[in-house]
């Protein structure tokens, strides 16, 4: 997380970075670096998901944006074509530093993120409805359940 301020701080402080600004701003990348978007682990700290595991694969994995970004088999076409590009170093610093390296490992950064967050987003929407729909539906089998009894005869 240090390393993530600095990068920060050093990109709002600069004069000609407003390019840099306006995609760190739009760029869920921050999300990805920092882990607080749309993986098990941070979920289920919020207690939004009963589990911190993986959705995505089979691995057995807690989901974190490491992860995500590392070894998550879900998202190995999007690793494959980010890693052409800033090198298949996927350590937290060796991203940041690609990142600040060049726009066009930036780009491939941002490009990793905005194809995964959106997938993981919606498959946790998903969950989500599913899980309301079930709680809907025992919320009436329990209704019914405690009527049915109190209208039979004795
Ligand atoms: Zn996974």
């Amino acid at each position: 997380m240090y390393v993530l301020s600095v990068l920060v701080r050093a990109l709002f402080e600069c004069e000609c970075c407003v390019y840099v600004r306006y995609k760190l701003c739009v760029c869920v990348c921050v999300y990805v670096l920092s882990g607080h978007g749309c993986f098990g682990r941070y979920l289920c700290q919020i207690r939004r998901e009963q589990t911190a595991g993986c959705h995505h694969c089979s691995a057995g994995a807690e989901d974190t944006a490491l992860h995500t970004l590392q070894e998550c088999s879900a998202w190995d076409e999007q690793r494959r074509a980010l890693g052409a590009i800033i090198g298949f170093d996927l350590s937290l610093p060796a991203v940041i530093a690609a990142m600040a390296g060049s726009s066009t490992s930036w780009d491939a950064v941002a490009s990793f993120c905005e194809a995964v967050m959106p997938a993981k987003e919606a498959a946790e929407r998903e969950r989500e409805r599913e899980s309301a729909l079930l709680s809907r539906r025992n919320n009436r089998r329990g209704r019914r359940g405690m009527a049915v009894p109190a209208l039979r005869p004795p």
